[in-house]
């Protein structure tokens, strides 16, 4: 019995370490050699994830197999070591992996309500984990090398499926953590306004009652759930003060039970969140990060910084979608975006943790989502907070901060180049012309 307990405890504790994302590094299941060597990436400049400046003339020292950082040091004239392995990055800036910390990879992009039902109805979950798999290649060639993907819409448990291959080196694709299925409440996620006798796939787990949904939040744990994803709101309205005003989807009391439960397993909950009571009811039961949030009243703001809760803002999507959903009948699309940016801005000064996600699928893969940083300066953030938002904060939101997100010794060598400056001009980030991922280069131009 005791030889039985003991075998269990040593499969939780490696269970547990993969599901935050602490396995050992997938480079070393990339790489075809396993010798021991050194790979030098010599810089034009290099900014660290931290910092407010470039440091110029960077010399950043990977070893091999393990794909960690080992040394950032000054050029010294001549560098260049007799058989030594260099990549020339002299004419680049070096910077951190980017990391988005709200996508979708099962998705391709869903303006209207129809282009989301033709997705559940018409593609199986096998031909969208096909293009899935094309969509992480994507997302690491735009230069993000760690996300979060917030559930698979109607795909299952796909996306624990992609990480796998990742990991294993079957496909080329960023780290990830993943939300798998979802949660709301039975009337509020699409599939909606089918007859009441057809039988329509949703795009989430339909959870009732507090004990549904922690039985839920067990079942996609043990199914490789690395978070726990809800949606807070629905049926969104300005109200005549300029509140946008929503319909909550799960009670207080089954939003705590999630939260509850979820933390008990040592997991995160993300709550789809975009308005006034959908917000309240996530920051009062405790959920760790705030997504999309375009109207978060002031008290909640003050509890978030309190609490340490991230705002996950999402704002290209929000102006992406604006204009179809308005043609399509819904017009307060195109007033949220104005209320999301006054959110954005109160958030910034009371101190809220911010971090960079651009829920990528929910506008076509085809675009690249570093067109997030630009919203952010737009917006009124440095270009360094915005980076910092992509790089040192994802990874804390992560709780990878000690794998990724800087450039400094003891991390992955998950680095990223661009011509030019980008602290002068954020935009340059859409132009990631070279990636590394655990010292493996994925792309370069
Ligand atoms: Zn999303």
């Amino acid at each position: 019995m005791r030889k039985v307990l003991f075998v269990f405890a040593a499969v939780f504790c490696f269970c547990h370490l993969l599901a935050l994302g602490q396995e050992s590094s997938p480079a070393s299941r990339n790489t075809p050699s396993t010798a021991q060597r050194t790979i030098y990436l010599d810089c034009g400049a290099l900014w660290d994830g931290k910092a407010d400046k470039l440091v110029s003339k960077v010399t950043i020292s990977v070893s091999m197999p393990e794909g960690k950082i080992v040394d950032v040091k000054a050029q010294r004239d001549g560098m260049a070591t007799g058989g030594a392995e260099h990549i020339d990055l002299s004419k680049q800036t070096c910077l951190p992996g980017l990391i988005d910390t709200h996508t979708h990879v099962l998705l391709q992009g869903d303006i209207t309500a129809e282009d989301y039902d033709v997705q559940l109805l018409k593609q199986s979950p096998e031909y969208r984990t096909i293009v899935a798999t094309v969509n992480a290649r994507r997302a690491l060639e735009y230069g993000f090398t760690t996300i979060r993907d917030l559930e698979t819409e109607g795909a299952g448990y796909a996306d624990a499926d992609i990480k796998k291959a990742i990991n294993n080196g079957i496909i080329p694709g960023p780290r990830m953590q993943v939300a798998t299925r979802a949660m709301d409440v039975t009337g509020s996620y699409p599939l909606q306004g089918y007859a009441p006798d057809v039988p329509v796939p949703h795009g989430v787990q339909l959870v009732d009652s507090a004990d549904a949904a922690r039985k839920a939040v067990r079942e996609q744990i043990s199914y490789g759930a690395d978070w726990i994803k809800v949606y807070s709101d629905r049926s969104y309205r300005v109200r005549e003060d300029g509140v946008l005003d929503d319909i909550p989807t799960f009670t207080v009391e089954e939003l705590r039970a999630i939260v509850d439960e979820a933390h008990r397993e040592k997991h995160k909950v993300a709550s789809h969140a975009m308005a006034l009571n959908g917000v309240h009811n996530s920051v009062e039961a405790g959920v760790d990060t705030i997504e999309h949030g375009n109207y978060i009243a002031d008290e909640d703001l003050k509890t978030m910084a309190a609490h340490g809760t991230w705002y996950v803002p999402t704002i290209f999507v929000g102006d992406y979608v604006a204009k179809g959903r308005a043609a399509a009948g819904a017009p307060v699309w195109l007033k949220m975006v104005a209320i999301h940016e006054d959110t954005f801005r109160r958030a910034m000064k009371a101190g809220v943790k911010i971090a960079f996600g651009t829920d990528a699928g929910g506008f076509d893969w085809a675009i690249d989502p570093a067109k997030e940083f630009g919203y952010m300066v737009k917006w009124g953030m440095s270009p360094a907070q915005a980076m910092r938002a992509a790089t040192s904060s994802a990874a804390e939101l992560l709780g990878m901060q000690d794998q990724v997100g800087t450039i400094e010794p003891g991390k992955f060598a998950d680095i990223v180049a661009v011509a030019g400056d980008p602290l002068a001009d954020v935009t340059v980030l859409e132009k990631v012309d070279f990636v590394m991922k655990g010292g493996v280069v994925y792309q370069k131009n």
